[in-house]
């Protein structure tokens, strides 16, 4: 069930904020996503390659697409010719492979780097340190199928605002730091952070794409 009340105070909140939405739709009926977009929401986003590849024909067309939950490297070439953007590119290997299937199917995927901003070991992301690493030995300078849009993070799920505060803030630093020294172009843009539980905070520190989806359908 879709809460639209919630909805619209979100969007109008969001609005005042230059904010996005990214309704996540992950593990909900194909009707609970036709009544957001009856209510104006196009962009949705799913953890799974198969939810979105069963879920996208039984829907209208104009809808984005956005994968956020962690992509194989056998599933990269079904899904890319599927989705606007994937939020959850987080290693090496991966953005090879999408280069290469982008690359054979003559077309270029948009993709955020996942960086890992939790301390806990069980938040998937590229390591900082290695990220740069990547960059400065400009590996990545290769992989010209593969359109880096932005940054997606998670916070740690912990209680004290404090400390999810302070890993929204660092990831916008990444952002910062990534546009000014490897990415100096209009399409790097995007900051996906925040969800149902930290979205305020997200924003705060300088989210422009919030995450969104026990709030908006319910609880999973
Ligand atoms: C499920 C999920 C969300 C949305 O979480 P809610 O708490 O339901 O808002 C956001 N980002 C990612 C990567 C997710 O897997």
């Amino acid at each position: 069930m879709v809460n639209k009340e919630v909805f619209s105070s979100l969007i109008d909140e969001l609005d005042a904020n230059d904010c996005s939405l990214l309704a996540v739709s992950k593990t909900k009926p194909v009707e609970d996503i036709r009544s957001l977009y009856e209510l104006g929401q196009r962009v949705f986003g799913e953890n799974k390659v198969q939810e979105i590849l069963q879920k996208k024909p039984l829907l209208p067309e104009d809808i984005e697409w956005h994968l956020i939950g962690s992509l194989q490297t056998n599933k990269v070439k079904q899904i890319i010719p599927h989705v606007k953007l994937i939020h959850s590119l987080d290693s090496l290997k991966l953005w090879k492979e999408i280069n290469k299937c982008s690359k054979e199917a003559g077309f270029k995927t948009n993709a955020l780097i996942q960086i890992k901003i939790a301390k806990e070991d069980t938040k998937s992301g590229f390591e900082v340190n290695e990220l740069f690493e990547i960059l400065k030995a400009g590996i990545h300078k290769e992989f010209k199928n593969v359109v880096i849009c932005g940054v997606m993070g998670m916070a740690s799920f912990v209680e004290e605002e404090e400390i999810i505060r302070a890993e929204f803030r660092q990831l916008k630093a990444y952002f910062d730091n990534l546009k000014l020294n490897y990415f100096n172009n209009p399409e790097f843009s995007i900051i996906s952070m925040g969800m149902s539980s930290d979205y305020k905070i997200a924003v705060q520190e300088g989210s422009n794409l919030v995450r969104i989806g026990s709030s908006l359908f319910g609880n999973r």
